[in-house]
């Protein structure tokens, strides 16, 4: 694409012009250049164009502030969001330029009033470990908007109804025709008097107000998936408030909070748990109670099995959500050091000492020997 031109030179106008300066500058070159007016002229039309588009911009205090500020890369729709611009100049017909130029709104008039998606809803839910594991149905309450039942959602006052709008007969908008230099051009808007509800309510219902709708509090049964993890969020369609003008009705979220659990934690599908286990245990070899998901399994530990080893019991994790299959527990032992040793246990401890192998001894010097090495003390 060619490289663009500066907007304000495009409409022939300095950079300190009046809003009035920049519409006569504009009304003066789309006449000049309508493709009404040059059917066929390519060039035409690209003047056209380019005069509409530097006019969309000037014509917008916010478009120009950011013009100005950013040039051109301050209107691109994809770097600034800016408002309403979407998609490209090309892509809109000379219909809306004229909206825009003799209608005031931007693509809006028509369609503010149009079916609209109701208000999404959002919910923190707390459940416990298991419960995440495994999956549960838990009921919840929301408040949502709802048919009032007094007015039966008419918005009328016991014993009247909603008339229909005089000035619009109905329809909501309002037709007007406006001249311009190119023609007539019919525009539409929504009618001032019923603000597009097509209809009057002269006794307003006492318990919504005349807008036919209330927030209730609404019990909801949520199925949530075994292997739900902290933090997700279950979508339920249509759950929310309900859509205006036959539009469909909002979404209800429900973010989980997993409860933390006191011998378990999760780390993906797997479990992790600590056991503490004695010295004899430790060195004995012994055959330990495990808690899973499941409940107690049997778990023999070998001989000589130091603090801080990891077993696995594979599948005793946590089930892949939507799939097969669950992860895998893993166990670490801790070895206790006994504590309150009775007079009899110390002394058996130090005969236990004394019998010690020099083969352990052995081992120690090594490290102590290691240590010398690396301090150098
Ligand atoms: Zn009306
Ligand atoms: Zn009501």
């Amino acid at each position: 694409m060619a490289e663009k031109r500066d907007y304000y030179e495009v409409l022939g106008v300095s950079k300190q012009a009046s809003d009035a300066e920049i519409k006569k500058a504009y009304r003066k070159l789309a006449k000049k250049y309508h493709p009404d007016v040059n059917p066929g002229n390519a060039e035409a039309e690209a003047k056209f164009k380019e005069a509409s588009e530097a006019y969309e911009i000037l014509s917008d205090p916010q478009k120009r502030a950011r013009y100005d500020q950013f040039g051109h890369a301050g209107t691109d729709p994809n770097g600034f969001g800016a408002g309403g611009f979407g998609g490209g100049f090309g892509d809109f017909g000379f219909g809306d330029i004229f909206e825009t130029f003799f209608g005031g709104g931007f693509g809006t008039s028509g369609r503010r009033n149009g079916p609209q998606k109701g208000r999404d809803i959002r919910h923190h839910l707390e459940i416990s470990f298991t419960e995440a594991a495994f999956g549960v149905e838990k009921e919840i309450s929301i408040y949502r908007m709802e048919n009032c039942d007094t007015c039966n959602g008419t918005g009328a006052k016991k014993g009247t109804s909603p008339t229909v709008c005089t000035v619009c007969k109905g329809t909501g908008q309002i037709q007007y025709k406006q001249r311009t230099p190119f023609g007539q051009f019919v525009n539409i808007k929504t009618c001032d008097h019923c603000h597009g509800e097509g209809t009057i309510i002269a006794n307003p219902c006492t318990v919504c107000h005349g807008k036919g709708k209330i927030r209730k509090s609404r019990k909801i049964k949520v199925n949530i998936p075994a292997g739900i993890d902290d933090g997700q969020t279950i979508s339920l369609r249509g759950e929310g408030d309900p859509g205006i003008k036959g539009g469909p009705s909002g979404d209800l979220y429900i973010s989980i909070n997993i409860k933390p659990h006191p011998l378990f934690q999760r780390q993906g599908t797997d479990v992790i748990c600590e056991i503490p286990i004695t010295f004899v245990q430790a060195a004995l070899g012994s055959e330990l109670e495990v808690p899973t998901l499941d409940g107690k399994v049997k778990y023999a530990i070998p001989e000589a099995t130091q603090s801080g080893t990891v077993f696995r019991l594979k599948n005793k994790g946590i089930p892949h959500i939507r799939g097969y299959g669950r992860g895998d527990q893993y166990v670490k032992v801790v070895v206790e050091v006994p504590k309150n040793l009775s007079e009899k246990q110390k002394e058996l401890l130090r005969e236990f000492a004394a019998l010690e192998g020099e083969d352990t001894h052995e081992q120690r010097k090594g490290f102590f020997e290691k240590m010398k090495s690396v301090l150098g003390i």
